[in-house]
């Protein structure tokens, strides 16, 4: 193995995923990622979601060679630009309108986290109400406001400070079924005496990424949509990592036919794994102050070539979204062996999908033998006790297969 001191020696306690993944990685090529030494490793992790379209897609990575070649502008703030006005094109055409979706785009820092604040401060601003409710385990982002709405305690101590102006609500089968869904919301929203104050928002995910792959039935997101719209709540759908494709449709509620009133997206928007964001905010929510959500890097416009690319590549017609949705049938097919046989539960949707396993330690356990076999694949939910696999959405049927057979011959070993 290379030397990895420099890392040890000066680089913060903070980093994680190196620390179960203790290789140098030196290149990375479609569902791989190479070290140093050469040594090939299957991507069953993708950028935590972020390299949907697989790394260095040469569809993706070719216009922004040509654009950087021709001295195209790189940083831009929120200047118009060329690459920008593609952008705004290209997923208007290709996205929003053939979706009947009526939305305006917000660039705002390229963060996911980003994206998250913007939302939250301008359904506050609009709303003039301050609290906001999100889920049981809910993921959000690190910074304070997005902090203030995510559920992993860990994770929130890190603040500091206490996290106010929200509340938790259980999210779809919290109770395992003994409690019917929003009962308790709805009594305390109409009861003028409950002391619940009304919220500006709820933010919710179709399928939590980092809680524990939790997947919300449709009829549940459809119920949370009527009950924002009856109590004149917004609604924001944080489809940061089930989005751009990940659940076998762009956006992750589609099948769901819900109208969210912000939607925010991060991740695999730019498709190449440059940092990218972008908040959709309906048109009569979006009074913003010219400049009053600013960012330096809100105009990182090698991102919007990749992003262009990636849209024009794979969304022009739905022969990708039919592809990914057979991969996630094979996914969930081949990952239900392998829960049946070691007192699992499958869990997620499409490829985020995931095995829970009754044993808190046997996700950590496969994982890291999986490791040893040359497939890297985290864990989730708040004991990581989950198996959260997330393969590139372009992943041949063959090397999914493969993988699978990995995690399958991993638990053979540890779990048997
Ligand atoms: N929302 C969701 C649903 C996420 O999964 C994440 C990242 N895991 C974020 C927001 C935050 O994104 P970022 O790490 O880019 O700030």
């Amino acid at each position: 193995m290379t030397d990895t001191s420099i890392f040890t020696e000066i680089e913060s306690s903070v980093r994680s995923y190196c620390r179960n993944w203790p290789v140098t990685f030196a290149r990375s090529e479609g569902d791989s990622l190479i070290t140093e030494d050469g040594e090939e490793y299957l991507d069953f992790f993708a950028g935590a979601g972020a390299l949907n379209y697989g790394h260095n897609n040469p569809a993706l990575i070719e216009p922004m060679i040509d654009y950087i070649r021709g001295s195209g502008v790189l940083h831009g703030l929120d200047m118009y630009t060329t690459a920008k006005r593609d952008f705004l094109t290209t997923f208007r055409d290709l996205i929003l309108q053939p979706r009947d979706m009526d939305y305006k785009v917000m660039f705002p820092g390229p963060t996911g986290t980003n994206a998250v604040e913007a939302a939250l401060k301008i359904v506050r601003k609009v709303s003039g109400h301050q609290h906001i409710l999100s889920f049981t385990n809910a993921f959000h982002g690190m910074t304070l406001g997005s902090l203030s709405v995510t559920g992993n305690s860990m994770k929130r101590r890190g603040a500091g400070l206490p996290l106010t102006n929200s509340s938790k609500i259980p999210y779809d089968d919290y109770f395992s079924g003994a409690v019917d869904d929003f009962i308790w919301l709805e009594r305390v929203l109409e009861d003028s005496g409950s002391g619940v104050d009304k919220p500006a928002a709820i933010i919710v995910e179709t399928v939590q990424g980092e809680g524990g792959l939790n997947a919300a039935r449709m009829e549940w997101l459809r119920a949370l949509s009527d009950l924002c719209q009856t109590h004149g709540i917004y609604l924001i759908v944080d489809d940061v990592q089930a989005g751009c494709g990940r659940t076998g449709t762009f956006f992750s509620f589609e099948e769901a036919g819900i109208k969210p009133d912000i939607i925010t997206l991060s991740k695999s928007i730019s498709g190449s794994g440059l940092p990218m964001a972008i908040a959709l905010i309906s048109p009569e929510l979006d009074q913003w102050e010219p400049g009053e959500h600013n960012g330096t890097f809100r105009g990182n416009n090698p991102a919007f070539v990749t992003a262009t690319a990636a849209l024009k590549k794979y969304w022009a017609d739905d022969v990708f979204s039919k592809e990914v949705q057979q991969r996630g049938y094979e996914l969930h097919g081949g990952l239900s062996r392998i829960a049946a046989k070691y007192d699992g539960t499958v869990r997620g949707r499409g490829l985020l999908t995931g095995i829970h396993f009754s044993d808190p330690e046997a996700a950590g356990k496969l994982a890291g033998a999986c490791f040893q076999r040359h497939l890297m694949v985290e864990t989730s939910g708040p004991d990581d006790e989950v198996l959260k696999v997330m393969p590139p959405l372009t992943i041949s049927k063959d090397r999914l297969a493969e993988g699978i057979e990995r995690i399958e011959a991993a638990a053979a070993e540890v779990l048997a």
